[in-house]
């Protein structure tokens, strides 16, 4: 599957915000955004004084956003789009919640990893069971009542013992609820707007792939 590899860093840089994708990094003095807060490459510190960004670029520019937050490629974004249109309600609040719902973004809001990348790797190394079932796919999607839990054989490794004990103090979202002690969690419902703390504006999403 196709992956982006150069540094993450540049894409906070060229959306102007802080996307969180390197953990504990993120909320350090370290973080890029804070320390060159203009667009990456030669000229963009001069292009950040002088551009003048149409409806369109917006648009793109949030679409771009949610896509690198979530580590979503182009084309399956787009396929969440088309399932959210699909479905009755606000488009842009059921395409943010597909996005959440995905079992990497559940690892990461649950607190067994620092980010969404980092929680993608483990889904993949199949660390994880959803109802008791080893899933190694990280854009499956979780339902209410799902139970994500640390397989048996990987609560040894030092990585999810020292988890544990960090866990104690993680305060997940209210539509998740957390057993730090026995590495696992429940989805006690589906992620509602207000409780998927994004700075994103979903509705310019959907204006962009209404065009
Ligand atoms: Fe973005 Fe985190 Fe890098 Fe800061 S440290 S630029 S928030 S990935």
């Amino acid at each position: 599957m196709a992956r982006y590899t150069d540094a993450v860093c540049k894409l906070c840089r060229r959306e102007g915000q802080k996307l969180f994708l390197k953990g504990e990094r993120c909320v350090s003095p370290k973080c890029a955004v804070d320390r060159r807060p203009f667009p990456p490459g030669e000229a963009g510190r001069r292009n950040v004084m002088r551009r003048k960004v149409s409806d369109y670029g917006i648009q793109l520019r949030e679409k771009q956003k949610a896509r690198r937050m979530y580590g979503v490629m182009e084309r399956q974004f787009r396929r969440y789009f088309r399932e959210a249109s699909r479905r009755k309600g606000q488009t842009g609040g059921i395409l943010l919640e597909l996005l959440e719902s995905r079992l990497d973004n559940v690892v990461y809001r649950f607190g067994f990893a620092d980010s969404r990348a980092q929680a993608r790797q483990l889904v993949r190394h199949g660390h994880f069971a959803v109802n008791g079932r080893k899933t190694n796919i990280p854009s499956f999607l979780v339902s209410p009542n799902d139970q994500i839990s640390v397989r048996e054989k990987s609560q040894t490794k030092t990585y999810f013992r020292e988890r544990a004990q960090i866990l104690g103090s993680a305060s997940p979202p209210t539509w998740l609820s957390l057993d730090a002690t026995n590495l696992n969690g429940t989805v006690t419902s589906a992620p509602e707007r207000d409780e998927i703390g994004v700075l994103l504006n979903e509705q310019l999403i959907v204006e962009y792939y209404s065009r």
